[in-house]
């Protein structure tokens, strides 16, 4: 992005800066003016507004046909286009989006990306999101935003509720699940005291599949050098108890100093989701911290299976979930929550002489006090607005579905000749084409190359990782718009792959 310097006229002839009587309301005026398009009438507002929600309805209306994958054509001469001095019309400007930013690359908001983690895109958070922007309500301290740090901490104690946390848990409306596991790990921190030489004495308990967002956050915590120990898991991808504790006994022996039990509920690569109830009670009686990554798995607690795999997740410490994952909003939407809301308080209150007068309130938590933020997104109408539309009805049913969907997955793609692991324990299911007879390397080989086949083909969106080492496929479950259709697709792209490759 170019800006031309010499372009900028300067806004104030130099006499201007200090005229007298006349002279000065005369440049105020020409300056008022001058700045007027900031703040459009009614009659611009409508033409704008009557462009951008085209283009809104012109991408919803092609969403099902869409594909998963657009590979990136390269940059196109509208980016380039110079931030101008006059504003350009509002068809060039939305044009350039329309035609180099929104095709390329993947599609999360399609029903076709079953990649990594899809997302979501819900259109009444769309809209909260506008309403949010334009009345601009301050979110991060009560007093000028009394009714949306209200809703912020209503939405909270929503997910706390379904979490099954206390009344005294706190919680964070944050970014992501990146941020939230950050704020998490330094509430725990403090909590323990990991500092000095006891950071290099504390062990942190996890496994493989552990989210590597857990490493950047000890990092960006100051105690990147604490011991991680990576526990072995069962034929599902889950922490095993039993050798949670041996590491801790064997741990306590050395002289080391147990800190955190990490259990994550849907890890990434694979939808496993740890023994949370053992895992807590572990944690409980060797005196560690007990954190929970939910960040994809978290609103699955909306379904009785759900409830069932994460049963136990209401006796951790503190946990993180997703609502830009299994709540299908617009990516920037994570949640934090600690048991003991005053651990989060501990670590985050501060204050500067300039809000003396603004914090703290005795009813309402602002969130400035529980975490790293002051001036943040109202993010809590996004959430809000859409559970209050629609109810939690559709969102269960919704990810009833997912659930089934893997299910359906899992059984059709192992009827292609696939080796898949057990039942999945959410809605991604991993898969590896593994011919007798292959070696290892060759069967890699086989499984990145039905890969590209099927993103040569682009009309669903899979994605890969590496377990035990070796190349192994995926499929996630998590768009609200992925149903039947889209996975009978995959399975098709799929058959074609390994017919082409025999
Ligand atoms: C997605 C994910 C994260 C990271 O969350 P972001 O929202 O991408 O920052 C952390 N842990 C798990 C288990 C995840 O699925």
């Amino acid at each position: 992005m170019e800006v031309r310097l010499e372009t900028i006229p300067e806004a104030v002839p130099p006499e201007a800066t200090s005229p007298p009587g006349d002279d000065l309301r005369a440049a105020l005026r020409r300056l008022e003016r001058a700045a007027r398009p900031l703040d459009p009438g009614s009659t611009r507002r409508r033409h704008l507004r009557n462009r951008v929600l085209g283009l809104g309805e012109r991408f919803l209306r092609q969403i099902r046909t869409q594909p998963g994958f657009v590979p990136d054509p390269g940059p196109g001469p509208g980016l380039d286009t110079p931030i101008p001095e006059r504003g350009l019309p509002p068809e060039v400007v939305l044009g350039i989006l329309e035609r180099e930013v929104i095709p390329p690359g993947a599609h999360p908001a399609s029903g076709a990306h079953l990649a990594y983690i899809p997302g979501g895109g819900l259109y009444h958070a769309a809209l909260a999101d506008w309403l949010a922007a334009v009345t601009n309500k301050y979110a991060g301290v009560f007093l000028p935003g009394p009714g949306a740090v209200r809703l912020e901490n209503r939405v909270l104690r929503w997910v706390a509720d379904l979490v099954g946390y206390p009344r005294e848990a706190g919680g964070n409306l944050t970014s992501g699940g990146s941020l939230a596991n950050l704020i998490a790990l330094v509430a725990a921190r403090d909590a323990h005291d990991i500092s000095g030489d006891r950071i290099h004495r504390a062990v942190l308990y996890a496994t493989s599949q552990v989210h590597h967002c857990i490493h950047k956050a000890l990092h960006v915590a100051g105690i990147g050098c604490v011991r991680v120990r990576t526990l072995p898991v069962d034929d599902g991808h889950r922490m095993i108890p039993e050798a949670l504790e041996a590491a801790l006994a064997e741990d306590r022996a050395a002289g080391l100093l147990p800190w955190m039990v990490l259990g994550t509920a849907g890890a990434t690569d694979t939808g496993a989701v740890d023994p949370l109830e053992p895992l807590g009670k572990i944690a409980r009686r060797e005196g560690c911290w007990f954190h929970v990554d939910a960040a994809y798995g978290g609103f699955f607690l909306l379904t009785p299976h759900g409830r069932r795999v994460l049963r136990g997740i209401e006796e951790s410490d503190s946990v993180v979930l997703d609502p830009h994952k299994t709540l299908f909003l617009p990516w920037g939407s994570g949640v934090v929550l600690v048991r003991d809301g005053a651990r989060l308080a501990a670590s985050f209150a501060g204050s500067g002489h300039y809000l003396q007068d603004a914090l703290p309130d005795p009813l309402e938590v602002s969130p400035a006090e529980v975490s790293p933020e002051l001036t943040k997104p109202f993010r809590g109408l996004r959430m809000w607005l859409p559970l209050m539309l629609l109810g939690t009805g559709p969102f269960r049913a919704a990810l009833e579905e997912k659930l089934l969907l893997a299910r359906h997955f899992h059984r059709e793609v192992r009827a292609l000749g696939f080796r898949t692991g057990p039942e999945p324990d959410l809605s991604v299911v991993t898969y590896r084409w593994d011919p007798p007879g292959a070696t290892p390397q060759e069967a890699d080989r086989m499984n990145r190359a039905i890969l590209e086949g099927t993103r040569r083909d682009g009309r669903v969106f899979l994605s890969s990782t590496l377990l035990e080492g070796r190349v192994t496929l995926r499929m996630a479950a998590v768009s609200f718009r992925t149903h039947l259709r889209e996975v009978e697709q995959a399975l098709d792209l799929l058959r074609c792959q390994v017919e082409a490759l025999s």
